[in-house]
């Protein structure tokens, strides 16, 4: 049998697979990614895009792409959810809570946008290819063990049936929900279990009139003939209609055939003459559950293999891409020598309790909504920028009692870092852009020569920057307060962007900064003696 060898195998081809590709290509890595579809998703299914997946994205550079998509273009002005009878129909008051108001404008230099999965997809795809990963659609896993040395994969080409080996350092499972391999690996799951059941409707058919100005995320339609949600996919000719159904009707959902779908829609819409041309319906779980482990050895499981939710709050994928992201830097620093492979024990004691954390706000939501309006303890709900951004990661192995913070990170350890706006040779440019996603980052304040100088000395190699120095300008005055350091003192940053230590001019520049690193399990820092620092280590830029 054919053996092909790849640093990091993907299995699964959907938002957080293409993600992880998309992320270890970003490096350096050139990892293989195995989907048992043919080609992307066509079905238009996750399409609010989080603040904190766009950080993210931004960071590898696809922020305006995705912005600039049909349905990123379209949708750019579309907010809030609304209540009406039907499109042609009374509009009741609209669906409002405190929960619901981004709030994020400040907190970060992106934000929520929405873009049809149907268009992400082959967006990362592209990326992902054109940046050195080898995609092959139309290939499926079938099975897989491990060894202390790597991961020995079997995969089928579904076209001609041939089979093949794979021998990969790790691998990366983002099978979707059903995980085939998280089953194989006998890993169960807890939490909330389904809550509820929907039909996806994909269709065309043309409300530009209907719709006039109105411009809403979600409108929930109740009539005598249906209950659904009707969502826009551009705004005039592309939607979407979730209609739920009973457990007794989703098992027997065979009989939702086009006719059907078609008399739902013009339900929704409110006019029973409405052309309408059926593309798509797919059926689906709403649930909340997180898998008991996020690792078996070298093998990961990332997205809603490892966890899922409902789409209430769409933190769904975001917490995904954001699992894929986790995983990238370090694998890739385990795979350059610069970490140990204890590193990756890391991966599952973050991820788990963020994933807990999230789940619990999705299905809190769910639980709120429109025609559910189950009780839910006041204040128990957080600001959906709070569940996207502020969540945080153990340090030195605690655990945070609150994962989740509702009055922000304000530069502590084990929070994303604040985003300002800073000036990079009279540009205007964010904090967060100063994290590169590849390696950790040292901010000194506009008096931390002294910190700024001993990051060059610092191995494995951290980048360095001074607020004030080398076109680096802080207009509004704000860094070393928003990051609760004096103006002598600095951060130092994880390559995802969460604040690793901070340090005020108490602290010893000679051996600080080395310690702070050895706090993140498998990195053996050091602060390497002055006289090598030119050719050991790199210099501050
Ligand atoms: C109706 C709906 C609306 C949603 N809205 C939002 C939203 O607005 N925002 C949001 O963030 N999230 C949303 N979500 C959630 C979001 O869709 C998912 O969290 C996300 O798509 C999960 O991506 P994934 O890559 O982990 O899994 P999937 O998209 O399920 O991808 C898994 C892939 O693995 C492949 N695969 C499986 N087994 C194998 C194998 N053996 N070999 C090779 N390939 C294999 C599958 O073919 C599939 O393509 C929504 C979900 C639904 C159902």
């Amino acid at each position: 049998m054919e053996e092909v060898s790849t640093p990091v195998l993907v299995v699964g081809g959907g938002l957080v697979g293409l993600s992880a590709a998309v992320f270890l290509t970003w490096q350096g890595q050139r990892p293989l990614l195995i989907e048992r579809h043919p080609g992307t998703s066509p079905h238009p299914r996750a399409r609010g895009v989080n603040v904190r997946a766009m950080e993210l994205y931004r960071q590898v550079g696809l922020e305006g792409l995705i912005r600039d998509t049909e349905s990123g273009r379209a949708l750019a002005g579309n907010s809030g959810i609304v209540r009406m009878e039907s499109l042609a129909g009374r509009q009741a008051p609209g669906f409002s809570r405190d929960y619901l108001e981004s709030g994020a404008e400040d907190v970060s230099p992106t934000g929520w946008t929405l873009c049809e999965q149907d268009e992400l997809e082959p967006l990362l795809r592209e990326r992902a290819e054109e940046s050195g990963a080898d995609l092959r659609f139309g290939h499926e896993l079938v099975g897989h063990s491990q060894d202390a040395d790597g991961v020995t994969a079997t995969v089928r080409r579904r076209d001609t049936g041939e089979q093949y080996t794979v021998r990969a350092g790790y691998m990366v499972v983002a099978d979707g929900a059903g995980s085939p391999v998280r089953e194989r690996l006998g890993i169960t799951r807890d939490g909330h279990g389904v809550l509820a059941h929907y039909l996806n409707i994909h269709f065309r058919a043309d409300l530009t009139e209907l719709l006039g100005e109105r411009r809403f995320v979600m409108a929930y339609v109740r009539n005598a003939e249906v209950t659904a949600g009707l969502l826009p996919v551009n705004n005039t000719d592309r939607w979407l209609l979730h209609v739920p159904l009973s457990p007794e009707e989703y098992a027997h959902r065979d009989g939702w055939g086009e006719e059907r779908c078609e008399a739902a829609v013009r339900a929704a819409v409110g006019d029973a003459g409405l052309p309408v041309k059926i593309l798509g319906a797919q059926p689906w779980e709403a649930a909340g559950l997180v898998a008991a482990a996020f690792r078996r050895g070298r093998v990961f499981l990332a997205g809603d293999s490892a966890h899922v939710m409902p789409p209430t709050g769409a933190f769904g994928s975001g917490t995904g891409i954001q699992d894929a992201h986790n995983l990238a830097w370090k694998l890739a620093m385990v795979l350059r020598g610069e970490a140990g492979a204890e590193l990756l024990g890391t991966y599952e004691s973050e991820r788990v309790p963020v994933a807990r954390a999230t789940v619990r706000q999705a299905v809190l939501r769910s639980l709120d909504r429109p025609g559910r309006d189950e009780p839910v303890p006041e204040g128990a709900i957080l600001p959906d920028h709070v569940v996207a951004l502020e969540y945080r990661y153990p340090v030195g192995g605690a655990v945070p009692e609150d994962v989740l913070a509702a009055e922000g990170g304000g530069g502590r350890p084990g929070t994303r870092a604040p985003h300002l706006w800073l000036e990079r040779d009279g540009e205007r440019i964010s904090t967060l852009d100063l994290y590169d996603g590849r390696r950790t980052v040292l901010v000194a304040g506009p008096r931390g020569q002294r910190w700024y100088e001993a990051a060059a000395r610092l191995l494995p190699p951290v980048t360095a920057h001074r607020i004030g120095a080398h076109g680096l300008a802080d207009p509004s005055g704000r860094w070393a307060g928003a990051h609760g350091v004096p103006s002598d003192g600095a951060v130092l940053v994880r390559p995802d962007g969460f604040v690793l230590a901070r340090f005020t001019g108490e602290d010893a520049p000679g051996t600080a900064p080395a310690e702070a690193l050895s706090a993140l399990p498998g990195l053996r820092a050091a602060a390497a003696p002055a006289a090598e620092s030119t050719t050991g280590s790199r210099r501050p830029e």
